[in-house]
């Protein structure tokens, strides 16, 4: 998969996409990400990437230029399955829609920054807006890393033992048990006996039981889910 991140604003990039799991996965070959540093895209001795809105008002608006430039050039190389703008009026970003991306194989995503982005660039270049929740950020960076790091973990191969992401919580529309390790007893807090037993399908069991008590006492809305496909 190739994952191209267009922003004023790259070294907030660094670290998230060096370290641990998914610096490794980028090491690996895993994934591709690329970051494209929108004041290359400008023409002006300031490198301006952001303007003043029409018709007034307060704040600063990502000018288009050095978005569609960008997006030419790398249209120019390469078809995109999504070009993914990162707003707060976007669809609410979701593990089925993590899962739907990591089947692609190339995806841009735009970073807004300031006011927001010129609208023209949604109206012509964007095919999916996405929201991380509820709340507003300073910029799409923070979101993109979101969205890389949901993606990137879901890669064949990415997580070490691939199976323990299949009981993560949201994969099954519940939410994962909790887990204990060593000691098996901690200022008099003991690990439940069943954890212990060495019996297997019993375990199973236990876990299965722990996520269905949790995900009723605190997601039951999920249990609505289940069944639903995307
Ligand atoms: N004026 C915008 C609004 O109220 O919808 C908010 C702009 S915000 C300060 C700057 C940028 O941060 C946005 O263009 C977007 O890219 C990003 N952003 C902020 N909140 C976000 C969220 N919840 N999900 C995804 N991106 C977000």
């Amino acid at each position: 998969m190739r994952i191209d991140i267009l922003t004023g604003f790259p070294g907030l990039f660094q670290g998230p996409l060096t370290e641990s799991i998914i610096g490794r996965a980028v090491r690996n070959g895993k994934v591709e990400i690329h970051l494209h540093d929108l004041r290359d895209y400008t023409h002006d001795r300031h490198r301006t990437i952001d303007d003043t809105p029409y018709g007034g008002g307060a704040g600063m608006i990502l000018k288009p230029e050095p978005i569609f430039e960008c997006m030419d050039a790398l249209f120019a190389e390469r078809s995109y399955d999504e070009v993914i703008l990162t707003t707060p009026a976007g669809l609410r970003y979701t593990q089925d829609e993590a899962k739907r991306l990591s089947l692609l194989n190339a995806v841009a995503i735009i970073c807004g920054r300031y006011k927001g982005v010129d609208e023209r660039v949604r109206e012509a270049l964007v095919t999916r807006e996405i929201s991380i929740g509820d709340y507003v950020l300073t910029g799409g960076e923070l979101a993109g890393m979101v969205i890389i790091d949901t993606v990137v973990r879901l890669l064949p191969g990415v997580v070490g033992d691939g199976e323990s992401i299949l009981s993560d919580s949201f994969m099954e529309n519940e939410l994962d048990c909790g887990y204990y390790t060593r000691p098996a007893e901690y200022r008099g807090m003991k690990v439940p006996e069943v954890l212990l037993s060495g019996n297997h399908a019993e375990i199973a069991r236990w876990r299965a039981a722990q996520s269905a008590r949790r995900t009723l006492e605190r997601r039951p809305d999920l249990f609505g889910e289940r069944g639903k496909t995307t």
